[in-house]
């Protein structure tokens, strides 16, 4: 007899993240739902799945109520903006995709007596104080700054997590995930991998915010979903950083970006948007030792590959404005 998959739910699947997750899970064997609203995803990223016997797809709001029929083992909650340029734009659904989302998500793995992992992020330590960031870390952030609708979000997501793991017994997983990249990343989302490699692409210069002296640590996709996959069947049930702790300041990152691509453009300067967290680097013991996990792709093979995707986009992709200058982005800091 053929032993029946396990089923997994995975919210934001049309995402960045959620598409790799879902290509995943359907490689492992497992049945897989995606769900999503597309308010900053794109069917794009699931077209080669549409067909697929192991996958099915609901166009769905997760904050209103979520109903799925059948057993479920696992959830994935990634459904969130994520990008910084998304949730200053859409600040009351990032509030609301983080807590009544979540609520609903966990409330339908009490029903379904499923494992659920939830998509943290390193933007819960906010500006940090403390360098590199361990788990037990509390954070410095600014709940009513500009990034405060994303940060507390995801603050009291954990929060509601962790008391559906205390008083219902569901199991959690929690993953704090740092600045991850790859295919399928929107190219004009705003972050700054796609906004750089796409200024090169279109012959304009790169946009360094601030004097490029803050600094972040990029992740390539197939490490983050490697690290996520490991920490849902692990048993363990308190935060756990997942991210690459090679860290780079962005004036350095755009000299990369420079070189890989080959433009002429030059590098400009543009205010440092408010909030912006001036270093990020994480510390990434506990996921080595409680999910033998670290990143192995160093971040030039990564960056090939992501520039070869977005090489290969239409030229319809390459100058769509979705924001309409990074200049309206950089001038929310003076309202
Ligand atoms: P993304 O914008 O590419 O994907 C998010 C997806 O969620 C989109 O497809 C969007 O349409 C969907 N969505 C948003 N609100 C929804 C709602 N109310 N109902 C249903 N679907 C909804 O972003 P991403 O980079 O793939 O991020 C995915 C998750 O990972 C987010 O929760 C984000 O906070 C988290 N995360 C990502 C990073 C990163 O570097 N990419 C870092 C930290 C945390
Ligand atoms: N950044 C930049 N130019 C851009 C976009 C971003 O200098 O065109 C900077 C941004 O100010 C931040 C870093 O790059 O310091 C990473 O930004 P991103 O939006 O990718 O993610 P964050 O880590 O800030 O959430």
């Amino acid at each position: 007899m053929s032993k029946i998959p396990k089923r997994v739910l995975i919210t934001g699947a049309a995402g960045f993240l959620g598409s790799h997750l879902c290509d995943r899970f359907i490689k492992e064997g497992y049945s897989v739902i995606g769900m999503d609203n597309f308010i900053t995803g794109s069917f794009d990223n699931l077209a080669h799945l549409t067909d697929h016997p192991s996958f099915t797809f609901i166009e769905h709001d997760v904050c209103t109520h979520i109903s799925i029929e059948g057993d479920l083992d696992y959830i994935l909650h990634f459904a969130s903006p994520a990008s910084p340029i998304d949730y200053l734009k859409i600040p009351i659904q990032t509030l609301k995709v983080g807590s009544l989302g979540t609520h609903n998500c966990l409330g339908l793995a009490l029903a379904k007596g499923a494992t659920i992992l939830i998509a943290s992020t390193s933007e819960v330590y906010g500006d940090p104080l403390v360098h590199p960031q361990t788990e037990d870390y509390y954070g410095n952030v600014n709940s009513v700054g500009p990034r405060g609708v994303y940060d507390e979000a995801k603050r009291f997501q954990e929060a509601m997590t962790m008391a559906y793991h205390t008083f219902h017994k569901v199991p959690v997983r929690i993953a704090r995930i740092f600045n991850t990249y790859g295919p399928r990343m929107r190219l004009n989302d705003g972050r700054v991998i796609p906004a750089f490699i796409g200024q090169a692409l279109r012959g304009e210069d790169l946009t360094v915010f601030g004097d490029g002296s803050q600094t972040r640590s990029f992740c390539f996709i197939e490490d983050q979903i490697e690290g996520l996959f490991r920490l849902l069947l692990s048993e363990y049930s308190q935060p756990v950083n997942i991210g690459n702790p090679s860290e780079i300041s962005i004036r350095d990152f755009a000299d990369e970006i420079i070189k890989l691509t080959g433009t002429t453009q030059k590098v400009v300067y543009k205010d440092l948007p408010v909030d912006d967290p001036l270093q990020r680097r994480p510390d990434i013991s506990v996921a080595k030792k409680i999910l033998g996990w670290e990143p192995k792709v160093a971040r030039h093979v990564g960056l090939k590959k992501t520039y070869d995707y977005f090489k290969k986009l239409s030229s319809e992709k390459l100058h769509k404005k979705e924001h309409k200058t990074f200049d309206a982005y950089i001038k929310t800091k003076k309202s």
